[in-house]
């Protein structure tokens, strides 16, 4: 056996060593699908299969080159380069291209990125007349990203009365006149948004037989990554592709499936044996990357969810430290307990700053952990904000670089044709506008025919310097057919005074900017010297722009620098910490406020804690706050109900003892009545009140009188027996007398007459009731 299957188990080597037919890996958190992925590929060309006919659809780029840089150690790297490895955009971008002038598309049309997209919309919301507190363009943009990802096109969206009446009941009537103005602006500016690339790949296969079969033939060989969270348009083209040889190997987990909002649809996983003949499946169980009590604590989570597989995950490591639990009054305290606890944990146990992670529901929780990681002089950096290709001084380079590739894309030019100031102002530009739109044409070529159009009545001050304009783009146009991406980036920023507006400036913003783009220049480099490396690249603009547009927020990752990570929960899916910091456990945020009105989402966000957890390897840290800032206001915060779904054996609590007993009952009225808040307030920790650790066993067990443990839910599902008449004792409420009882199973509720509480409705199954 070669030497590399060894460091596979059995249940890992069997799928590996299968190549043909379909087949599918289900698996919990940590227990080597995206090591049997990778290592499978190694396999298969160790026996012969060509890399040029394996596909492998991942994540994140990065993922994709990280599996790439294992097989090369494995197969060579010279091999290793022409595998076909990506995530699914990027991977479809480079085939749209070859296929561009098929779809009416030239083949250097630009990706417009969400930015884009939205500001695209804003327009159209504008030129319509519409009014804009109705039409939010950032809602506009995501149901027209919906409308794409599950493949309605605009005629599809006209012949279908339900989509648009459902618009209409919105009040948003003229959802599809912008649907359809917006795909038309693309269409001339040469651009594609995103979720094109998508839907225009499955037109592509869709409508041209023959294409179809060349990609058929070439990716002989699929394998798909994290395949939980693919949409209906990812799932077509998948399945398209892999119908003539069926060789398709997808893994995935159910339980991590947490990109529903975004399309995702879970079902691709549980249908996939419906979907293809013969399916082989196979379970991995054995979980390698975290403690016992990670993997415990983890399985009690999932274990709530009711729509899910059964499966087991073990595993053989030490139990290791418990989950700590800790209560800070602010988000303040909050960011002051991580920081400390990462710098300690540094110290004591000799780690690097990029082993600690720090985890998040929401991107605005990100500034209290910065200012503490700051003070303590610990460098980290946050994964997911306005990343550096967004801020405005990068997109300004990148889109005169955009514009000299394809100088029908509107949005770089109407970023960059008066800036640095050139005297061409607003009135000009609605005019070129105007004429573009007459014509049929984009702005560009206006500028070009301006001799034909004297109708605009352009002065002659501002023809010269209209035309000035499109000299220096045509100029660098012309420069980029020869020279590589650096050469034509730096000759960009010169020429067109980019970086002498900034020096003028002269603030410290100005200068940042300036930096900012020196390390732009410095990325350029980089990549084209890497560019050059490979057989069928030559690192040019084009090939940089590429790059960029399609970089997922994980692949701005400076690797050689040590930080600490931050990130929201959604970004971390696939990775792994030693230590891993959950922060802002608390109702309202984990769960989201916005997540509670159904099962499905309440359980789609203990998916994601699931997720969260099970990135730690060594030991993983919830905390949440006494009160926080939301909305503007500082709110009280409630203990998230997940940290009491976890069983307590797993967990440590550094909460003052004096105050553990107060800890209030989460859950008891999820779906039941309101609570009142002010009985559940819990008193405050005096200052200075040291962190007792772990309450002792009679601590414990008092507690647990108390409140019955959120590891026996057959007790308090014992009330489901309930009858009419009954004497209840609830924890908060007091005695009570059982007046009605309605609804079955699940939704048994009973209506009870408190002595504490008046009478109140409680969903029996979360109800918390003994009866006397
Ligand atoms: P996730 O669901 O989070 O994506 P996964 O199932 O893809 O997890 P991997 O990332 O492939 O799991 O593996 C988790 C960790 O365990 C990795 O560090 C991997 O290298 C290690 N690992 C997996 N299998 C083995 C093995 N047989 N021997 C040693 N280490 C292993
Ligand atoms: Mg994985």
């Amino acid at each position: 056996m070669e030497a590399y299957l060894a460091e596979l188990n059995d249940a890992q080597r069997a799928p590996t060593l299968q190549i043909d037919g379909p087949m599918i890996v289900i698996a919990g958190a940590g227990s080597g699908k995206t090591r049997v992925l990778t290592y499978r590929i190694a396999y298969m060309m160790s026996k012969g299969i060509d890399a040029f006919n394996i596909l492998a659809l991942t994540f994140t780029n990065k993922a994709a080159r990280e599996m790439q840089h294992r097989i090369s150690q494995i197969v060579g790297r010279s091999e290793a380069k022409n595998l076909w490895m990506g995530t699914f955009h990027s991977v479809f971008a480079k085939i749209l291209r070859f296929e561009a002038d098929k779809l009416g598309y030239p083949s250097n049309f630009t990706i417009y990125d969400t930015q884009d997209s939205q500001s695209v919309i804003r327009a159209i919301i504008k030129d319509m007349q519409l009014d804009k507190d109705v039409y939010k363009y950032k809602q506009v943009y995501s149901r027209i990203s919906s409308y794409k990802n599950s493949l309605i096109t605009v005629k599809a969206y006209f012949n279908n009365p339900e989509l648009m009446e459902a618009d209409a009941m919105s009040k948003k009537p003229r959802m599809g006149d912008i649907y359809q103005e917006y795909v038309q602006r693309c269409f001339k500016a040469g651009a594609m948004d995103f979720d094109d690339l998508l839907l225009k790949t499955n037109e592509l296969l869709n409508r041209f037989p023959e294409v179809l079969q060349k990609y058929q033939n070439r990716f002989r060989y699929i394998l798909v990554d994290e395949y939980q969270d693919t949409n209906h348009s990812q799932y077509l083209i998948v399945k398209a592709l892999s119908d003539k040889f069926q060789n398709i190997c997808v893994v995935g987990d159910d339980a991590q499936s947490i990109y529903a909002f975004r399309g995702a649809n879970i079902n691709n996983i549980l249908n996939f044996q419906k979907d293809y003949d013969g399916v082989e499946m196979y379970r991995l169980e054995q979980n390698y990357r975290s403690t016992g009590n990670i993997v415990n604590a983890a399985n009690s989570i999932i274990d709530k969810n009711q729509t899910k597989l059964d499966k087991v995950v073990w595993t053989a490591n030490d139990d290791g430290p418990k989950i700590v639990v800790n209560r800070l009054l602010t988000d303040g305290e909050e960011g002051r307990f991580v920081a400390s606890s990462i710098f300690e944990n540094k110290m004591q146990q000799q780690m690097a700053n990029g082993d600690f992670a720090i985890l998040y529901r929401t991107n605005a929780q990100s500034r209290a952990m910065e200012d503490a990681l700051r003070k303590k002089d610990i460098p980290y950096r946050i994964y997911g904000g306005l990343s550096f290709y967004q801020r405005k001084e990068i997109k300004d380079v990148l889109s005169y670089l955009r514009l000299l590739i394809n100088p029908k894309d509107e949005e770089a030019l109407k970023r960059v044709i008066n800036y640095p100031a050139r005297g061409i102002g607003a009135t000009t530009m609605d005019r070129l506008s105007i004429a573009a739109n007459k014509y049929g044409k984009s702005i560009f070529e206006v500028l070009e025919n301006l001799d034909h159009l004297p109708e605009l009545k352009i002065t002659k001050s501002t023809r010269t310097k209209l035309d000035n304009f499109v000299n220096m783009i045509k100029h660098f146009t012309i420069l980029a057919q020869n020279a590589d991406a650096f050469t034509v980036a730096d000759t960009v920023t010169k020429k067109t005074g980019l970086v002498q507006e900034l020096k003028k400036d002269g603030t410290p913003e100005g200068i940042a900017r300036i930096e900012n783009i020196e390390e732009l220049l410095n990325g350029i480099k980089d990549f084209v010297e890497e560019q050059k490396e490979l057989a069928d690249a030559n690192g040019s603009i084009a090939e940089f722009l590429e790059d960029v547009a399609l970089a997922t927020d994980m692949d701005k990752d400076t690797e050689d620098e040590d930080r600490v990570a931050l990130m929201t929960i959604h970004l971390a899916k696939g990775l792994e910490f030693p230590y891993v910091y959950i922060v802002g456990m608390e109702e309202d945020l984990f769960p989201s406020a916005m997540s509670m009105n159904t099962r499905s989402e309440l359980e789609e966000e203990r998916r994601l804690f699931y997720v969260a957890v099970t990135r730690a390897e060594k030991q993983a840290f919830l905390t949440y706050t006494q009160s926080r800032y939301r909305w503007g206001k500082l709110v009280d915060a409630e203990p998230s109900r997940f940290i009491e779904e976890i069983d307590d054996k797993y967990l440590d609590y550094m909460i003052p003892q004096d105050d553990y007993k107060y800890k209030p009952l989460i859950n008891t009225d999820i779906f039941g009545d309101e609570v009142d808040k002010s009985k559940l307030r819990q008193t405050k920790p005096k200052a200075g009140t040291p962190p007792a650790h772990k309450p002792t066993e009679e601590q414990l067990r008092k507690l647990r009188k108390l409140r019955p443990a959120a590891s026996e839910p057959e007790k308090a599902s014992n009330a489901i027996q309930l009858d009419v008449g009954n004497e209840v004792e609830h924890m908060r409420f007091g005695k009570g007398k059982v007046l009605g009882i309605e609804g079955v199973g699940q939704d048994k509720k009973a209506e009870i007459d408190f002595e504490n509480g008046g009478i109140k409705k409680l969903l029996l199954r979360f109800a918390k009731l003994n009866i006397l």
